[in-house]
């Protein structure tokens, strides 16, 4: 692990169906300085998802309580069920020099980016809404209404990309990939996660 400069964090967000979960998992199998932020939520676990490792599954009670007490570093409620980020524990990746990613929606985003301003939020595009419409539908899994409604919320949040520092279109998942890890690769580059590295180089020798 190159612990010769700051971790950074990285913000990704997009609609559902665009590929970003898959793009995640690869930017996370590569660079193993990744921490990942793990998400609380109320919606209930999916076959296969663990608890603890997918996402903390709290009761609406619960997550009220900790939001209150200003536990989460953003949270939101998305298709009426709240999900919110923990701060301490980003925290504490931070402060080991390990990276952290987040893969949450717009409005979480959106304040994240207030609380931790040298956040690089990237917002994955899918080339059109028929083309996610098709993606939607290939997956199979979801009823009609389900997919109306996700449609709907695409359009949403696709019209609130504007002030992304990034935006990747993901027509070819390859490109898309080779994207995502140049846009990385470069915040990982900015001089303020190097502060003393001026000096290191001025020094004289001996
Ligand atoms: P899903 O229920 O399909 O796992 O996630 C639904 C949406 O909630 C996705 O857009 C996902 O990125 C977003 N999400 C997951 N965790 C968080 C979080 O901690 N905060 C916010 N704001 N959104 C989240």
């Amino acid at each position: 692990m190159n612990m010769q400069r700051k971790g950074i964090v990285l913000v990704i967000s997009a609609a559902s169906g665009t590929g970003k979960t898959t793009l995640v998992k690869r930017l996370l199998a590569e660079f193993p300085r990744f921490g990942y932020s793990i998400s609380c939520t109320t919606r209930p676990p999916r076959a296969g998802e663990v608890d603890g490792r997918d996402y903390h599954f709290l009761s609406r009670e619960e997550f009220l309580r900790r939001r209150d007490a200003g536990y989460f570093a953003e949270w939101a409620e998305v298709y009426g069920n709240y999900y919110g980020s923990p701060l301490q524990p980003t925290l504490d990746m931070l402060a080991r020099g390990q990276d952290v990613l987040f893969e949450i929606d717009v409005q979480g985003a959106a304040q994240l980016r207030l609380n931790i301003p040298q956040a690089q939020c990237i917002f994955i595009l899918p080339p059109s809404l028929p083309v996610l419409e098709q993606r939607l539908r290939g997956r199979g899994t979801d009823d009609e209404e389900v997919i109306r409604r996700r449609l709907d919320s695409a359009a949403r949040e696709i019209a609130e990309a504007h002030w992304f520092s990034t935006w990747i279109v993901n027509d070819d998942l390859d490109t898309a990939y080779a994207e995502l890890r140049a846009a990385y690769l470069a915040a990982t580059l900015a001089p303020t996660l190097r502060p003393g590295l001026l000096r290191t180089i001025l020094a004289p020798a001996g």
